[in-house]
């Protein structure tokens, strides 16, 4: 079996999961186009645990509704996908080797980040999925270290997601369609990212905080962009990250996902 690339998308505003968007049609058509994974890892912007990263062991991962005043309908969808506990006890062990102290939760469902993007990809839910936390307060080089550790599980079938956004400064959405423009200091950034990540300048997105145009603007706080970091860190130092979606809804939140190969 060859190895899975590791992914990175975006998740943008729960409504995702039932607006009609070119993200949306992105995701729909990214499950068919990648082989069949045996399981789902998925590290998403929205479950932070402090002290290291945790897996979770749940066997029948809950959906969870983590958002408030969207219509009715959005809370009733169930993602029903089996659990991978064995997965999830690997990824432990693999964390512990390199050193990292890792939680492990009984019963963590998966969060918007997760099941949003998964629900469009794999609408069946018949891929077991196994979700793993950012580390409260760590930034760009610790998530690339816990990808790192899981770079072995994309030989044996796994795929590794990271779930957040391009950019994510929800202080600027003021309801805005999805459709919105998006303003250069939006562009700027998500231009500066393809171009290190297509240049596979990893110094430079590791400090990208400090290098980035509008970077803090983009992300007053860091955790929906930590999730690409994992991705780029799951495939290792030769990867080649390749562009898969561009673009933005909002006008402020940028859809973009890339594939690590
Ligand atoms: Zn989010």
């Amino acid at each position: 079996m060859s190895a899975f690339p590791s992914i990175f998308v975006s998740h943008g505003s729960p409504m995702l999961a039932l607006q009609d968007s070119p993200a949306r049609r992105f995701l729909q058509g990214l499950g068919s186009r990648l082989a069949r994974p045996k399981a789902i890892a998925v590290v998403s912007a929205h479950w932070e645990t402090s002290g290291g990263p945790a897996v979770s062991l749940a066997t029948l991962p809950a959906t969870i509704h983590d958002f408030g005043g969207f219509p009715s309908a959005l809370y009733e969808i169930q993602y029903r996908a089996p659990g991978a506990p064995e997965l999830a006890e690997q990824a432990a062990a693999l964390f512990e080797a390199a050193g990292i102290a890792v939680g492990r939760s009984a019963e963590r469902g998966l969060d918007h980040g997760a099941w949003v993007p998964l629900s469009l990809m794999y609408p069946h839910a018949d891929v077991p999925v196994m979700q793993i936390s950012l580390v409260h307060g760590a930034g760009p080089a610790v998530h690339e270290k816990l990808g790192q550790a899981l770079a072995q599980l994309r030989h044996e079938g796994v795929l590794v997601i990271g779930s957040g956004a391009m950019t994510h400064n929800l202080y600027e959405f003021r309801g805005q369609a999805v459709d919105a423009v998006a303003p250069p200091w939006v562009s700027e950034f998500k231009d500066w990212m393809q171009a290190r990540l297509e240049g596979n300048d990893s110094a430079a997105l590791l400090d990208y905080r400090r290098l980035a145009p509008a970077a803090a603007k983009n992300h007053p706080t860091e955790e929906h962009l930590l999730p690409l970091f994992v991705a780029m860190g799951a495939a290792g130092p030769g990867a080649r990250p390749q562009l898969l979606h561009s673009s933005v809804e909002h006008g402020v939140v940028a859809m973009d996902a890339y594939a690590f190969n």
